[in-house]
């Protein structure tokens, strides 16, 4: 099946309250776009501290236009999938009606976990964004690197998109509820 990289999106992104439709004109310089999205991703990081849940956020960009966004929902949901990576890309897959994320880029506040990452492959998300590190529990490098092995896609992935503001937000979540 051919894919159109510019097929149409459709009405119903239904990103959450706040979020941006899209890059604001007047960004041009590629790290300020980045810090932009990534921004995005930390407002929805601070969504899921509010519910009690891990704070980690994450959209999903096509031609600079934000077409999912979701946080981690594990505790609020009570489940287990509910990873702000899992819930953007299902999103992402719905608004765009194809479940290849052709020239879609994921920018998420913590490096993707095992099951996350898998989902990252699957999808063929081409560019991944990642703001903190995850030493104990990633699977980009942190605990094992998932993109250097056979798997059959790998992102390019760009690392440390304001990783000290969304590092800080795991900082303050944890020290609260410790
Ligand atoms: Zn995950």
């Amino acid at each position: 099946m051919k894919y159109d990289v510019d097929r149409p999106i459709k009405a119903d992104k239904r990103l959450p309250a706040g979020v941006a439709d899209r890059l604001p004109d007047g960004i041009a310089d590629e790290t300020a776009r980045r810090e932009f999205f990534m921004r995005e991703a930390i407002k929805l990081a601070k969504t899921a501290a509010d519910a009690g849940d891990v704070p980690v956020g994450c959209v999903i960009v096509r031609h600079n236009e934000i077409i999912a966004a979701a946080y981690n929902e594990r505790e609020k949901e009570k489940c287990a999938t509910y990873h702000a990576e899992t819930l953007a890309i299902e999103r992402a897959c719905r608004a765009l009606g194809g479940w290849r994320l052709v020239a879609c880029e994921m920018f998420v506040t913590l490096e993707p976990c095992p099951m996350c990452a898998g989902a990252i492959a699957n999808a063929r998300v081409p560019k991944l964004y990642i703001g903190a590190p995850d030493p104990k529990g990633g699977a980009a490098g942190g605990m094992f690197d998932l993109f250097k092995t056979n798997v059959n896609h790998k992102p390019e992935i760009f690392r440390d998109v304001l990783a000290d503001e969304c590092g800080e937000l795991l900082k303050s979540f944890f020290g609260k509820w410790r």
